[in-house]
């Protein structure tokens, strides 16, 4: 069986395919008609972050099954791989635990303001170090979590080493479960106005886009740290531009964007409290690995007909 792999990832997965005598091979050109060309007689495909449209998944022939190298799947036209009966996976276990330590990154070097202490001692102006205003501690302090999936239980665990309050907002997940994790859930409106730290883990969908605009913004306290490592566009750049520059909410931090990679002259990175990533909060060199060697076993369980080994990971 043939195996496309369409972006490169960590050799350690394809392994996995090799000495089950799949017949992997990667695509690196994402142009359209090459894809097309390429695809149209695989069994299976692994994808990082290339857009696969109803348009270029017409072409494949045998199809049985995608696997991102990841968790979002908002690049996948999944109503056509419900039509077509093609299984989605993602790699479920893999990458919470780097994106979660990306956001406790964000949030320590944007409360304690490391982007103007380092300026400072470089430039030969440590007598000033008393001059920074508002920099501050984790310690005590309200995290609202949007989202309390795998990544927001692993911020949530995080805080709490912090000694934080952790609030969360999911009305799809039981009060209980939030409760039992030592968090206190809170409505979206609520937790905005009391938070100092709001971090999104939520999926983009129709009803997430926007989910922070410009409405939200007026609710926030004046030194809050907004942070989205979910996707662009739950975030609106816009309304977190001119929230920033008119100093009515403390710091941000992205790694995700409206569109990536964003534009050379983008308005945010003219400002100084925010922290931008290239969406590589889940790419540590540990994450890389596991997301590879998941993706691969997600096949190879798939078309070997182990489909309870993958389970937990099918989404559709
Ligand atoms: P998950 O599916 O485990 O959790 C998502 C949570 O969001 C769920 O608990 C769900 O109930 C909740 N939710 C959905 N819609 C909601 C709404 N309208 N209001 C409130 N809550 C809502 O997903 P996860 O693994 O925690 O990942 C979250 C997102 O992070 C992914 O969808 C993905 O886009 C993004 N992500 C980004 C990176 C990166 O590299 N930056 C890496 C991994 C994941």
């Amino acid at each position: 069986m043939k195996i496309a792999v369409i972006g490169t990832i960590h050799n350690d997965g394809l392994e996995i395919l090799k000495k089950n005598d799949l017949e992997v091979f990667e695509i690196t050109n994402l142009d359209i008609k090459s894809l097309k060309k390429n695809i149209s007689d695989v069994d299976a495909i692994v994808v990082r972050t290339a857009n696969l449209t109803s348009e270029i998944l017409s072409v494949c022939k045998n199809l049985k099954i995608i696997s991102r190298h990841g968790v979002g799947y908002d690049n996948i036209d999944i109503e056509y791989l419900k039509k077509n009966k093609i299984a989605l996976a993602i790699t479920g276990t893999s990458n919470a635990i780097s994106v979660a330590e990306h956001v406790l990154t964000m949030f320590l070097y944007l409360a304690k303001k490391f982007y103007i202490s380092d300026k400072l001692t470089k430039s030969g102006n440590f007598d000033q170090r008393n001059n920074i205003p508002n920099f501050f501690e984790l310690y005590n302090k309200n995290i609202l979590i949007l989202g309390f999936g795998r990544i927001g239980k692993e911020v949530a665990k995080r805080c709490k080493g912090f000694d934080s309050n952790i609030y969360v907002y999911d009305p799809y997940i039981d009060k209980k479960e939030i409760l039992k994790n030592n968090c206190f859930p809170i409505n979206k409106e609520e937790g905005l106005k009391i938070a100092d730290f709001v971090t999104v883990h939520l999926p983009l969908t129709n009803k997430t886009k926007n989910f922070i605009s410009f409405d939200e913004f007026k609710y926030l306290k004046k030194n809050s740290i907004v942070i989205n490592t979910a996707r662009g566009g739950i975030v609106n750049e816009k309304a977190l531009y001119s929230a920033l520059k008119e100093n009515r909410i403390g710091g941000a931090g992205l790694d995700v964007f409206e569109n990536e990679p964003p534009l050379k002259d983008h308005k945010l990175f003219s400002l100084e409290n925010i922290i931008l990533t290239p969406h590589n909060a889940a790419l540590t060199i540990e994450c890389r690995r596991r997301m590879s060697i998941e993706s691969c076993q997600n096949i190879y369980y798939y078309l070997t007909n182990d489909k309870n080994l993958v389970k937990k990971n099918i989404i559709k």
